[in-house]
């Protein structure tokens, strides 16, 4: 039996990524898995279409991870059921020398969803301290104080209706290695692989302890981290779609009241 495991770590706390078991799946097999998805996705996909109606607040789920953690996956399993109209989905890439020539936020800052929808970050401003701490796109001093700056960031788009959840999409390194062999071993997953993958990977301790200061400086109420144990994809979607579902359950959505008064109203022929 695996013991019991907080996804959410504690405000304030040093969290150590060690302490949290990629394979983790509070003992469900794979069925009872999918057949709880199932139900959580209908309801997802009626909370998605009163955020949409009500055009109040938006929802924006930031999703990280090492190559190959499943953020494409979870993107595509996760919200196959709600209406595509009322997501929105930005890939942060290497920033392109427009973006350079702005602030780091600027980028992220435009791509934040308006009322009413739902934004998935596959990647985000979490990059900034990530891949660019490891490889010193900066000096020290630049990237120390962008912590600081991404809490006031979350900060303001939460005070502005922007409900925000962040999850680091848990692997480990030899689940890594399994999904890149499968990559290399399928010409249809070629695409997926690039050599730069394997320097990256030779960085998983310098990477591992980036993701612990990002996670533990900014954990906070207003924009939460979640640790997903993701060894196990159905796990890990199923962790996702719970929590954005438990968030949208939150907010009190409701359809708005019809602008006329409709009652009596007949439909000429
Ligand atoms: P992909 O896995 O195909 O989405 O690759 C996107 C690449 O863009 C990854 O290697 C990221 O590390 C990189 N990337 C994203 N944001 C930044 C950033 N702010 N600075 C440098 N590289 C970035
Ligand atoms: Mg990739």
């Amino acid at each position: 039996m695996s013991k019991q495991q907080p996804l959410t770590p504690k405000f304030g706390s040093k969290i150590r990524l060690k302490d949290f078991d990629p394979d983790y799946c509070e003992d469900l097999d794979k069925k009872t898995a999918k057949k709880e998805e199932d139900r959580l996705e209908k309801r997802f996909a009626a909370l998605q279409e009163m955020l949409y109606a009500q055009n109040k607040h938006s929802l924006l789920v930031v999703l990280q991870a090492m190559d190959a953690g499943g953020k494409d996956g979870a993107i595509k399993k996760v919200f196959d059921s709600v209406n595509p109209q009322g997501v929105q989905v930005t890939s942060f890439k290497v920033p392109t020398a427009e973006e350079l020539a702005h602030d780091y936020l600027w980028r992220i800052h435009k791509a934040v969803p308006g009322r009413g929808f739902i934004g998935i970050f596959n990647r985000s401003h979490y990059e900034d301290v990530l891949v660019v701490r490891v490889n010193e796109l900066v000096p020290q001093d630049v990237w120390v104080k962008r912590y600081d700056q991404i809490n006031a960031f979350e900060r303001l788009l939460a005070d502005n209706g922007v409900t925000i959840l962040k999850f680091y999409l848990h692997i480990s390194k030899d689940e890594q290695k399994q999904r890149f062999q499968e990559r290399l071993d399928n010409p249809d997953k070629h695409w997926k692989f690039s050599l730069g993958d394997l320097g990256v990977r030779e960085r998983w301790g310098d990477y591992m302890q980036a993701y612990e200061d990002a996670i533990t400086l900014c954990n906070t109420p207003y924009a939460p981290w979640h640790i997903v144990p993701a060894n196990r994809k159905w796990y890990r979607d199923l962790v996702v779609t719970r929590t954005i579902v438990n968030a949208l359950e939150q907010m009190g959505l409701a359809y708005p009241e019809p602008e006329d008064d409709l009652t009596g109203v007949v439909i000429p022929d």
